[in-house]
């Protein structure tokens, strides 16, 4: 487990460094083991595909590529900026994560 990411799907988050830096989106899937994060609309890469059975005219693809989990940062809407986020544990033994800067409760139950 990578304990040091706290970050779950459908988390806001944003760019804190690359070429995408300061925009901000959503996590549509982490991938722990290669420490990358898909998020929606970011990092787009165009392909040239070349014409096959699928695509018989070519063209041009447009693919969202991972980023580095290091890279970007929970969104936290009230401090809007990157913010870390901490964890508090419930009497009821579940785990509610809390925005470092503000204190804003993130999951709630
Ligand atoms: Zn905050």
């Amino acid at each position: 487990m990578l304990r040091k990411y706290k970050l779950k799907k459908d988390d806001p988050i944003i760019v804190i460094s690359g070429k995408e830096k300061g925009k901000t989106s959503k996590v549509l899937k982490i991938d722990r083991t290669k420490e990358k994060v898909f998020a929606e609309g970011l990092n787009i890469v165009k392909r040239h595909v070349k014409p096959n059975q699928l695509n018989p005219e070519g063209g041009i693809v447009e693919k969202e590529m991972p980023i580095h989990i290091s890279n970007v940062m929970y969104y936290c809407k009230k401090c809007d900026k990157g913010v870390r986020l901490g964890y508090k544990v419930l009497e009821s033994g579940n785990k509610q994560r809390f925005c470092k800067s503000c204190g804003e409760i993130i999951d709630k139950d």
